[in-house]
């Protein structure tokens, strides 16, 4: 089969020619339909800050996969061959304490395909147990690789904010307005009734994030950025969540001290930043956390919302031969919303 391959820290990626994979007991082989280009992926590529190390050279990058099931492996009843599925990408021991509770995702043995697993940079996928798949049924695989990370990861997040916006006069900011930033501004569109806030450093993010459900847009380098959202609603006392997606000191800050009592922040991005805690810092009775991708369940409820809502991302095509030029337009901010690998 066809794979492309990470050569060395830093190289361009080699599409060349590999074995085909074989499933073993309870594994599936996917035919890959679309796999999605990332920024952790250029991450991945020059060995930068937040990800873990590629376990070897020459390495199959692909994290947000999609396709049809192609060869089953003993023990496997749950599909058929020719099913098409989204992949799981968060693949944990399946055993532990963590992972029967439904975190596999944050599973202390957890392996992530196209990170410390080979990915689906390539025709084919070896996926080493069912459970990892999520049933597409007649949806496009294409237009659905997006969803398995980017769309995952900003749902977990909002599926955390969502109690504190059930009531009227609600609102809620999202730090950082790229791929994943406008996954959530989607679906709090969708999911309630709350004021959306798209807060960002770049002017375009900002226009964009207006038109796609944030109701006000803030550039939170400009001197009035905490003023603004403390006003979101006219009282002055803040906005009833942040999720944060960028997860800098800087940025921390700012959602420390905009987040109204009662309100919740919660930590996507691997920035690096840390926000100090105290009793009345943040606000009273606001709750911290963090969110790190989605449940199994979340991807099935993040299909659920593409089905009923038609929530997904705009997906910029490249073949697979066309990967660099794809790296390099992500890293050069060159693609609007996401970009796909179709094969
Ligand atoms: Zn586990």
């Amino acid at each position: 089969m066809r794979a492309a391959r990470l050569p060395s820290t830093g190289s361009d990626l080699v599409v060349e020619e590999i074995p085909d994979p074989t499933p073993g007991p309870g594994q599936v082989v996917v035919k890959i339909a679309a796999s999605g280009v990332c920024h952790s992926d250029v991450t991945i590529q020059n060995a930068g800050p937040g990800m873990p190390s590629v376990p070897y050279f020459p390495w199959t990058l692909g994290h947000e996969n999609t396709g049809y099931v192609h060869a089953l492996g003993d023990g496997v009843t749950d599909f058929e061959v020719g099913d098409a599925v989204a992949v799981w990408p968060g693949w944990g021991d399946g055993t532990c304490r963590v992972c029967r509770a439904g975190h596999e995702h944050i599973c202390p043995n957890v392996s992530y395909v196209g990170v410390t697993q080979p990915g689906g940079w390539a025709d084919y996928l070896l996926v080493p147990a069912a459970r990892h798949l999520v049933p597409l049924g007649d949806l496009d695989p294409v237009e659905a690789a997006p969803l398995t990370d980017a769309g995952l990861t900003a749902y977990g997040a909002v599926s955390k904010v969502l109690d504190r916006l059930i009531e009227s006069d609600r609102s809620v900011a999202v730090i950082g307005a790229g791929g994943l930033g406008q996954f959530a501004i989607k679906y709090l569109s969708a999911l309630t009734s709350a004021r959306i806030v798209a807060v960002d450093i770049d002017a375009g993010k900002r226009e964009h994030a207006l038109t796609i459900g944030a109701s006000m847009a803030v550039d939170s380098t400009s001197d009035d950025a905490v003023g603004q959202l403390l006003n979101v609603s006219g009282d002055g006392l803040g906005v009833d969540a942040v999720i944060d997606f960028v997860g800098v000191d800087s940025t921390l800050a700012l959602a420390a001290g905009v987040t109204a009592p009662c309100g919740a922040i919660v930590l996507v991005g691997i920035g690096g930043g840390t926000l100090p805690f105290g009793y009345t810092n943040p606000n009273q009775q606001v709750q911290v956390g963090t969110s790190s991708l989605g449940s199994r369940a979340d991807l099935a409820s993040v299909i659920s919302l593409w089905k009923e809502h038609g929530i997904n991302a705009d997906a910029t095509r490249y073949s697979l031969d066309d990967v660099n030029q794809a790296l390099q337009d992500l890293a050069e901010h060159k693609i609007a919303e996401r970009g796909v690998l179709v094969m």
